[in-house]
């Protein structure tokens, strides 16, 4: 059973943060940098709203993606929060680079894309969930906290930047992925460049 969560305190404790040492940081870090901002805040603001639901709903394979009702560019970011969370993995996190990753987990993945977009990557992310806990897969593996996160940010990566096509189109097109890599696994090395460049941009593990 997931602990219920005190978003107010989190949030206050945010906050405090934020506003401690460098006041213009908070105006800086935007969790999206596309055209929809939205801070650290008003993401936990928008989790609130969904917390009940989902911890009523999260834990079970009849958890569906597509009656999730939150604005998309939102989707992605609040159940991720929530699956590191419902992990108790949110101390290992610079909560607000963690924000500002998931914004741009969001915006890389390609909402025209029909299929491998930021809901099939949240999808796979909630199927590595089950797997870990109904599956007992975190105490079969014996995983730690660090492999945890590790498996739910790959899951939910795991298509990043996918842009509807096959390695085969790309290999035949010659296309700069294809040329980039040399025809080997094209787009899923594309998808760990991709991983790895934002991880590189926010820098989110409070661990070393
Ligand atoms: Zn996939």
């Amino acid at each position: 059973m997931v602990p219920l969560i005190n978003l107010e305190e989190r949030r206050r404790k945010i906050e405090e943060g934020l506003s401690g040492s460098d006041t213009s940081s908070d105006e800086d870090q935007h969790y999206d940098t596309t055209s929809k901002k939205l801070s650290i805040r008003q993401l936990y603001q928008e989790y609130a709203k969904h917390q009940p639901h989902l911890l009523s709903t999260f834990n079970s394979r009849s958890f569906n993606i597509f009656t999730f009702e939150a604005p998309r560019q939102t989707q992605l970011p609040v159940l991720s929060l929530h699956l590191v969370h419902s992990h108790n993995l949110l101390h290992l996190l610079n909560e607000v680079q963690f924000a500002n990753f998931l914004a741009l987990v969001t915006s890389t993945y390609r909402q025209s894309v029909q299929y491998h977009n930021d809901l099939h990557g949240f999808d796979v992310a909630h199927m590595a969930h089950l797997f870990l806990t109904q599956g007992n897969l975190k105490e079969l593996a014996e995983l730690q906290e660090v492999d945890v996160l590790s498996l739910l940010v790959a899951a939910l990566c795991h298509d990043l930047g996918h842009d509807g096509l096959t390695n085969g189109y790309h290999v035949n097109a010659m296309s700069q992925r294809a040329v980039r890599y040399s025809d080997v696994s094209v787009q899923e090395n594309y998808h760990a460049a991709e991983t790895f460049r934002l991880m590189q941009r926010e820098q989110f593990l409070n661990v070393t």
